[in-house]
């Protein structure tokens, strides 16, 4: 088999979808996270970045049409009159009253080239209201949310302190279900005392249920995270190019051949990644990936 039909890329799934690849623009909306606030906590999930993990999102200062200029600004030798993402990414971008959402989401719908609005949140932040509205939304432009949820381990819920469970994350795929919206799933390969196992569980669990889509995301001790803090005080194992190609074959077997893989390592930003640096060669980890596939005849849902 062809290295380029072993999984189901997003690139693959943009271009059924939308005739083209399309490029997603991080977006800043202005949003907080519960889990940094104080309602749940102020620490927030241990790995997490001081940008809520939106690094590459535009200027929150500005509003979202000026980012969006911007950020096409800067790619437009690349990438001249395609189509676009508007992807929000940075903290939990349902953490607001309905209204907001509207008006955000809506602005965001009507930027000129915008194909497609990509919603990251937790899932205990999505009300019915809300979802009624994104289904409605849904209607005029793909909408797509990205639930943060990483692992199902309960030890590890609690060491990354996710502040929320299992059981609130199957409510609210069920509830997104309901009302037609795609669901891609965040999950973290290599969280600390995980076993590959574990990550197999994670895996498991998350594809049993209605989602469209994954993230594998390899995990990035970033400076001045708990996490780093914790790295710091208690090392502990973090994965090889290697082993992390190993183990996201694995999951590529087992994952069902419908659901899009939307990533396969991480992007890291080289001032502030701690380990593991090895990550920052993404075409080599990229190459790595697709070598082993082909070198152990493993495709997306061979071991279903
Ligand atoms: S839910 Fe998201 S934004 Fe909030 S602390 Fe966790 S990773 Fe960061």
């Amino acid at each position: 088999m062809e290295n380029k039909i072993r999984y189901n890329s997003a690139n693959n799934f943009f271009r059924e979808k939308f005739g083209q690849k399309v490029i997603k623009i991080s977006l800043d909306g202005g949003f907080t996270c519960p889990n940094r606030d104080g309602t749940l906590s102020y620490g927030g999930c241990i790995f997490c970045s001081e940008k809520g993990s939106g690094d590459f999102a535009g200027d929150r200062n500005l509003d979202i049409e000026e980012q969006f200029k911007i950020s096409k600004e800067k790619i437009k030798t690349k990438w001249k009159d395609g189509k676009y993402i508007a992807y929000f990414q940075a903290f939990t971008n349902t953490y607001a009253p309905l209204h907001y959402l509207e008006s955000l989401f809506i602005k965001a719908s009507n930027i000129e080239g915008v194909v497609g609005i990509f919603i990251a949140t937790r899932p205990d932040c999505i009300t019915e209201d809300i979802a009624k509205f994104l289904s409605k939304l849904n209607e005029k432009i793909y909408v797509c949310i990205e639930l943060g949820f990483q692992t199902s381990k309960e030890e590890s819920i609690k060491l990354i302190n996710r502040c929320y469970d299992n059981v609130i994350f199957e409510n609210c795929v069920k509830m997104l279900n309901k009302y037609n919206i795609d669901i891609i799933v965040h999950t973290i390969l290599g969280l600390p005392y995980e076993t590959k196992e574990d990550m197999l569980n994670t895996i498991k669990y998350v594809s049993s249920f209605n989602i469209q889509g994954i993230k594998l995301q390899l995990l990035h001790i970033i400076k001045d995270t708990p996490l780093h803090k914790l790295y710091i005080k208690k090392p502990f194992n973090v994965l090889s190019l290697e082993e992390y190609v190993d183990i996201v074959v694995s999951c590529i077997g087992i994952l069902p051949p419908d659901i899009v893989i939307h990533r396969l390592t991480g992007d890291g930003d080289k001032n502030t990644l701690i380990e593991p640096k090895w990550s920052l060669n993404k075409k080599l980890v990229l190459n790595s990936i697709n070598k082993a596939l082909f070198n152990k005849d493993i495709y997306q849902g061979k071991y279903l």
